[in-house]
Order: C-alpha cells, then structure tokens, then sequence
C-alpha cells in the first residue's frame, strides 16, 4: 500500500525536506509506492535571512523571493491551503480549504510568527526588521534618521539567535559611514543577565560592543512602549528615550499547533534526539516550530532536515531508524557592513567564534543567492 508523507509548512524546513525525500525515495515515488504532499500559505518563498540586509538598502527585494511550485521537486503535490486541525490520533489534517488528508508521516513544519502586539506600545511605537513590511518601514526610518537616541531592544523567545546582534554592529557602521555616530547613542537590551543567550557569544560580544561605544542594558524584560513620549520600560523598571527604537518582537508558534493539543504557545513538543513529536511518533517536527532549547535558525532546520529525511527513507526502505539529530547549528555572524565571522555547535559542543574577516562576509552574501539551490538539495 502507498505510504503517504505530508508535510506542513512551505517554509525553508518543509521545502527542503520534501526535496530530499523526493531525492531519496525516487523509485518508491516513481512506482506509486509513496506520495509526498505539501500544505503552504502562500505560493511564495520567502528567504528570510535577507531581510537583514533590506533596511541597509542591500538587498533588492526581487532577491528575497522565488516561486514555491519552482523551489518544490515537481514529484511533491503542492496546495496553497494551510493546515486548519491535524488529528493526530486517526492521523488526518484538515485544511482551511475543507480538504481532508490522510497521513502515514506527518512533517510539520510551521515555523513561528511574530507577536508584538503582546507588548503593549510595540506595533504603535516600535520597528522590527523580521518580516518585510517591518524591514521596508524600518530602511524608510533610516535613511530619515539624522542622529539621535537608537535602542535596539532584543524580546524571546526568537528565531535567529545572532540577527539582534547583526543588525546592532551593521547599523554601528552604517551611521558611521553617514557620518551621524558622533550624533547618535545606540544601546542594545538583554533580557538575561548578559549580552547573549549563547555564554560564549555574550562573552565575544562584550568587548565588540565596548570598543564600538555601544552602550547595553542587560536584564532588560520589555514591559511596554510609550509611543508618544518615545520611551520604553522594562519590568525591571528601566527606562530608555529613544529617538529610533528598533525590537525584535516576542515569536510564538502557530495556533494550529496549539489547537490540535501538539504543544503549547504553538512550540510542538519534540524529542531533541529523534525529532518525533513526544506523543504521536508518526509525527517528525522540524525547524522553528520545535519546542527544543536551541536556536531557532534556518541552519537548524536545515541540519534537522537531513536527519528526519535519512530516517524516513531508512524506515520506508528498510523498516529501521537510521540516525539521531546532533544539536548541529552553523550561523554566519555580520560584525558590520564589511566584515564576518561564523560560530557552529552542537548538543555537546559549544560556540566558538573565529575572528572576523571580509571573507566570511563575502561568503554570507554569496550564500544569499546560494540558499536557492540549497532549498531545493543541489548543495
Ligand atoms: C531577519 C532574519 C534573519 C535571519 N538570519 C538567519 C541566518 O543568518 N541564518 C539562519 O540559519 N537563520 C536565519 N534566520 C532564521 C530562519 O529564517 C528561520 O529559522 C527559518 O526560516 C526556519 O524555517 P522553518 O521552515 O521552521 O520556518 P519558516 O521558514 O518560517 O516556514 C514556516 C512556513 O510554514 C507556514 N505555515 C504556518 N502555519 C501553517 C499552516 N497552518 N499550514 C501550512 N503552512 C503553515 C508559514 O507560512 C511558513 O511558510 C533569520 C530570520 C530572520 C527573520
């Protein structure tokens, strides 16, 4: 009987593993042995790392998107129509369509969205650079910035761990370049007691920030925006002006994640080692929508790709597990506008950042165009 694959989310998680599983299970697929399908929102992909560079002018936007159907392997059955109830007990997800799929292996992949309409102030008073119509707003704001007080204030949970701190050191140069540093305070909030989630990322950073004269508040929980007065509290009970105030808003999950019991706030409960969610093991999770204590980053998702693809492959050809998921994460770090480093790390492993060079930046931005055939398995 034909063993049906769904996958939930169009997203740099859900693209590449139904790519790779077409690769993979090529004969079973051409011998209607198995059927991948793939639910999205949209027939547009987005890449999102490049939203980064959107404020800074460095990124045409016509860069950041390609056709969904053109990134898929034309073997994957695609549907514009997003996921409404998975029952996960009689293995079926409907859709907001109406449609109804059956499903030997459930892939979901939902991803997180942002929330920072649970700060009050925040959608009035505050620009964020994670999606686009954030990231257009926030290049306007910019480019009509001429000195003044800048907070980069960081909320969690969130995904790309190191995207904060990218931002802050580009932004640095930036105003540099413009001639407006002199003009400017820039300070950068943590809502821990130090600079970074990752220990050895804070410990890096420190310094950075320091000789940059970047000033930082640490233990700096948002508790809300005054857009008016231009001021933003924490539950600690600072206050910082600002002139510009740049967040990254609090992420949750997806609401269909919620609403079909696979885990609270949308994070779907799943097993660090297996990536099978906790509960129902027909279900792999993969990507931001886990609820593992790692960073959130298309990296991850990328490295928790490979393992869910071998092992659905090892399962359907051979009927046995073939490897666990390592904890691996690479991430690129932009330590201004001309200059990189990168960090990788794994569940036993931790960070360790090299010094930063023009060539490491070269290499993020040529990845910036290499991610297209990366999503779709030809890297
Ligand atoms: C500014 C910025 C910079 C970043 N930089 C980096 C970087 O340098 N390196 C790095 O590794 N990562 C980076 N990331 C993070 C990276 O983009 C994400 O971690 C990655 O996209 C996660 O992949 P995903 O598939 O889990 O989620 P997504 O790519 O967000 O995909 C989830 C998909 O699921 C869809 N979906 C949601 N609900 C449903 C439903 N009910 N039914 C069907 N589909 C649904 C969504 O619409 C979306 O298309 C960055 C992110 C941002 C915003």
């Amino acid at each position: 009987m034909s063993k049906h694959i769904l996958v939930v989310g169009g997203g740099l998680a859900g693209t590449m593993v139904a790519n790779g599983l077409c690769r993979r299970l090529g004969n079973e697929l051409r011998a209607g042995q198995v059927q991948i399908t793939l639910l999205g929102t949209s027939d547009r992909h987005l890449y999102q790392p490049a939203l980064l560079f959107v404020p800074f002018g460095l990124a045409g936007e016509e860069n950041l998107f390609r056709s969904q159907r053109q990134v898929l392997d034309r073997r994957v059955v695609f549907h514009v129509d997003p996921a409404r109830q998975i029952e996960a007990v009689t293995k079926k997800v409907t859709t907001e369509a109406g449609r109804v799929f059956d499903y030997d292996y459930l892939i979901l992949a939902t991803g997180s969205r942002l929330m920072p309409e649970t700060v009050p102030g925040m959608v009035e008073g505050a620009h964020w650079f994670y999606d686009l119509a954030g990231a257009r707003k926030l290049r306007s704001a910019l480019q009509a910035f001429t000195g003044g007080r800048i907070v980069v204030n960081i909320n969690v949970p969130h995904k790309c761990p190191v995207a904060p701190l990218e931002m802050t050191l580009m932004l640095h140069d930036y105003l540099t370049k413009r001639g407006l540093i002199d003009r400017t305070t820039l300070t950068y909030t943590y809502p821990i007691g130090r600079l970074h989630a990752l220990e050895p990322v804070a410990h890096w950073c420190k310094p950075v920030l320091e000789q940059r004269g970047i000033q930082s508040e640490t233990f700096f929980n948002t508790e809300w925006i005054d857009p008016v007065n231009q001021r933003i509290t924490s539950m600690e009970g600072v206050t910082l002006d600002y002139d510009l105030l740049i967040t990254i808003p609090p992420h949750a999950g997806m609401e269909v994640v919620s609403t079909s019991n696979l885990g609270r706030g949308g994070w779907a409960t799943t097993d660090p080692k297996t990536l099978l969610h906790t509960v129902h093991k027909e279900i792999f999770v993969i990507g931001d929508t886990t609820n593992i204590p790692i960073s959130k980053a298309g990296s991850t998702a990328h490295f928790e790709t490979e393992t869910v693809i071998a092992n659905i492959t090892a399962l359907i050809q051979e009927g046995c597990w073939s490897h666990d998921y390592d904890g691996k994460v690479f991430c690129f770090l932009e330590t201004g506008m001309e200059e990189g480093t990168y960090t990788w790390f794994n569940y036993v492993t931790p960070p360790r950042l090299g010094p930063p060079s023009q060539m490491i930046h070269w290499f993020r931005l040529a990845y910036n165009r290499l991610y297209w055939l990366s999503v779709k398995g030809l890297l």
